[in-house]
């Protein structure tokens, strides 16, 4: 594996991708081709697990897809069937144990998972299982639907998964292979995004054509598929020799797809919850424009999130758009925490200044958003020293003051600087000149959210799951966990899909 230096990232982490193929003979390659577009959304490991309709084989490892699946590990993935994951890590140790696809023979046969989310209640059905006797295998969430998948009484795989995602609560995008089917399952708030493609599939195949399922688009743009429709909240699709099966598996609840897929986590050549996510952007840029407009020489993005909001910012007011940050993309994100020595120094490593453009001008400085503010503080200053004038910044999302708890990588709340500061006095921890935050309304236009079905949950601290019966405590990695009283439901009998229709 090649050395990965450190660097800070004040961001939100990315949680994890997962792609699928049914009926393509190339189905591990095309998977393979699917994580690397989506590597932006996990790089601690990868896996792949393919069917060759009788048995599943899998691999996993440590690092990036393309470290990890070179054409030899690839010639061991047989057959037409496959799903992939690449993880970033949101409960359980960064660990190849906890890598996924997790690969399991129970009594509903064999069975593979791929998960990006997060379950929030978790830690209480692993302690209930444990005392019931289940032996746990790895310390990652997902494998709490792998033993009530297990005990499920119903007769098939529908059913049981059905019966499993019925005693979960929060944010679940998952795929799951045995050797002759694929779900495609999105929990039924519709937290992550997760959507359906299509591409020919070849002559002599056996198959009539090779269906895809992504967490984004890009990944089908890249394999020249066809986007067909995102799957929806509480969706369940099966998809076998005989088609597509649409399941509706659990009661409706209000949706709540996360709005930061359109502010940061996702590509912005991506479709996701039915919106490009680069004219979110765009548009965010606008806002803040209107928002909070001021004089100034040049619109400069923090590279590569900050781009698109500052294309926006420059349109809407006139000023030029300058790429007065170079940012060097052969430094990967790390998962290593880096001393504070090496802290200082990654930021350098990751952004340069072009100080022709920037010297003697007054600069807008457009990010995502900002986090514990050290990074953003240390850009400041990079772009002052750099001979700017003034420093003017501004942030395409709200002042992020909560934790979340669906999926995503997040310092504590203590660790949040909007949390406890204004944005007046994280302006002048910052050493602007001007700071300026989208407000939440601008923010849900700008994803054309109409009916309120986006979770802001991180900007207003106002959770959609229940959470009265949880405490958060912090755990050993100093990381926000949820932990739970002991008032809990008994294991609930099946519960059945509460509807079912077929597509073509
Ligand atoms: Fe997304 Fe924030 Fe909601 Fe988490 S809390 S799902 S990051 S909007």
């Amino acid at each position: 594996m090649k050395q990965k230096l450190a660097f800070a990232d004040d961001h939100f982490h990315d949680e994890c991708g997962v792609f699928g193929v049914f009926g393509h003979p190339e189905a591990a390659n095309l998977t393979y081709l699917g994580l690397y577009a989506l590597q932006h959304r996990g790089q601690e490991s990868a896996g792949i697990v393919s069917s060759d309709g009788t048995e599943l084989h899998l691999h996993r490892a440590m690092g990036d897809v393309e470290e990890i699946f070179q054409p030899p590990v690839l010639a061991k993935l047989p057959g037409s069937l496959a799903i992939g994951h690449t993880r970033y890590s949101t409960a359980g140790d960064k660990a190849l144990l906890n890598a996924q696809p997790i690969m399991i023979d129970c009594n509903k046969g064999k069975v593979a998972l791929g998960h990006n989310g997060n379950l929030t209640n978790a830690a209480e059905w692993r302690r209930k299982l444990e005392h019931r006797g289940s032996i746990f295998q790895t310390n990652s969430d997902t494998e709490v639907i792998v033993h009530l998948l297990a005990r499920s009484q119903a007769r098939n795989l529908s059913g049981a998964l059905g019966d499993a995602l019925n005693q979960v609560e929060g944010a679940y995008s998952l795929l799951v292979l045995t050797p002759d089917e694929l779900y495609a399952v999105r929990d039924p708030r519709g937290f992550r995004p997760l959507v359906l493609g299509k591409l020919p599939a070849p002559a002599n195949s056996g198959f009539a054509e090779a269906w895809l399922v992504a967490s984004e688009t890009c990944a089908f743009d890249l394999l020249n598929a066809q986007y067909v429709r995102e799957i929806e909240p509480g969706e369940m699709v099966r998809i076998s020799k005989s088609g597509l099966e649409s399941i509706h598996f659990a009661p409706e609840k209000p949706h709540q797809q996360c709005i930061f897929e359109h502010v940061y986590f996702a590509r912005p050549d991506s479709i996701i919850f039915g919106r490009s996510v680069s004219d979110s952007r765009e548009a965010l840029g606008r806002a803040l424009a209107r928002e909070h407009p001021v004089e100034a020489d040049l619109v400069v993005p923090v590279p590569d999130s900050g781009v698109p909001a500052a294309v926006g910012y420059s349109l809407e007011s006139g000023i030029p758009f300058r790429m007065g940050l170079i940012r060097n993309h052969y430094i990967g994100r790390t998962f290593i925490e880096p001393s504070q020595a090496i802290r200082n120094f990654g930021v350098k490593l990751k952004l340069n200044p072009v100080r022709g453009l920037i010297e003697g001008k007054r600069v807008i400085l457009v990010d995502d958003s900002i986090v514990r503010g050290t990074t953003s503080r240390k850009i400041v200053r990079m772009v002052q020293e750099a001979g700017a004038k003034e420093v003017h910044v501004r942030i395409s999302c709200p002042p992020t003051i909560s934790p979340c708890y669906y999926g995503v990588d997040t310092p504590t709340r203590e660790e949040l600087i909007a949390s406890a500061s204004s944005p007046e006095e994280i302006c002048k921890y910052l050493g602007a000149n001007s700071l300026g935050y989208v407000s939440l309304q601008a923010l849900r236009r700008a994803v054309q959210d109409t009916q309120g079905t986006f979770c802001t949950s991180c900007y207003t601290g106002s959770y959609p799951t229940d959470l009265v019966q949880l405490e958060v405590r912090e755990g050993a990695s100093g990381k926000s966990m949820i932990d739970s009283s002991d008032n809990l439901s008994d294991i609930s009998p099946t519960e059945k899909p509460v509807a079912v229709e077929r597509e073509s």
